[in-house]
């Protein structure tokens, strides 16, 4: 199932898309949550109880309707550095021997269509085609075996980067190079996990107005999706709702000869199997 949050007069709303339509899940059975959080949170027997609801249910009319972030509050946004070998090596860094996980705030979230604000601080903003997964039941010390069942929904993200902010800034700033404002597009919906048997099988690409920047496959992350859920969670609680950005692979802009970086006008598409096309402009 494809699910999206929308801005209603009362506030966000999930929705669940069929067919290109949008039915508010709440409003076709009153047992189901109206906010993604907990809807995520209820595990696949709502996941059920939320396809039958569909079948005699009422789309939203279909203008005027805005899209906020799929999951618009996350308390969580997780990002794993260096998880291709092959990305690790265009920076110059050596694959890492355990994950190098770092964070944006949730004030960076922007919807699939919202666009990339270019801070008038830096110079050098690029973009990172990136798997998100997004956590269903939280917890903690979370063992490898069971991640899986802590995982909702996937969807394509973009770790949008200030390359003069990550690695040219005394000491490195990787949370603030990471963490402008519109600095964390995801979507354009959450797709359920059951619909994802398996997350490391699939193609990933980017591209910049058109022109393929980047290609490859998750099939290729250095930490695979269970061990990352384990490794963070026995630093941290995971809870409904928190996104785990899983690294990009090689093709980035400031790797490349000469480098790209993003300029206002430009449109930035994340494309990933079965996840739909993340596309925003910049400005
Ligand atoms: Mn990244």
């Amino acid at each position: 199932m494809k699910l999206v949050t929308y801005q209603s007069p009362r506030g966000p709303r999930a929705a669940a898309l069929l067919d290109g339509r949008a039915f508010d899940v709440n409003h076709a059975d009153a047992g189901i949550p109206a906010c993604m959080k907990q809807w995520l949170a209820a595990g696949p027997d709502m996941l059920r109880r939320t396809a039958g609801a569909m079948a005699g249910a009422e789309p939203l009319p279909g203008d005027g309707l805005t899209f906020l972030p799929p999951v618009p509050n996350p308390e969580k946004i997780i990002c794993v550095g260096l998880n291709y070998a092959d990305h690790a090596r265009e920076g110059g860094f050596e694959p890492p021997p355990e994950p190098v996980i770092f964070n944006k705030f949730p004030s960076s979230v922007v919807a699939d269509g919202q666009p990339i604000v270019l801070p008038s601080v830096s110079q050098q903003v690029d973009y990172e085609a990136e798997l998100v997964v997004v956590i269903g039941r939280g917890g903690r010390n979370i063992g490898r075996s069971e991640a899986f069942e802590h995982v909702a929904a996937y969807c394509c993200g973009n770790d949008v980067s200030a390359r003069d902010w990550q690695l040219g800034k005394a000491g490195g700033q990787w949370l603030l190079g990471k963490t402008f404002d519109t600095f964390a597009p995801f979507g354009p919906y959450l797709v359920t996990a059951d619909e994802i048997p398996n997350p490391h099988t699939l193609r990933i690409r980017s591209r910049v107005n058109g022109r393929t920047m980047q290609d490859s496959t998750t099939a290729q992350l250095l930490f695979p999706v269970d061990e990352l859920i384990a490794y963070v969670s026995s630093v941290c609680t995971l809870v409904p709702g928190d996104l785990l950005y899983t690294g990009t692979p090689p093709g980035v802009g400031f790797a490349r000869d000469p480098a790209v970086f993003l300029q206002p006008g430009d449109v930035v598409e994340i494309e990933i199997d079965g996840l739909g096309i993340l596309r925003n402009p910049v400005v």
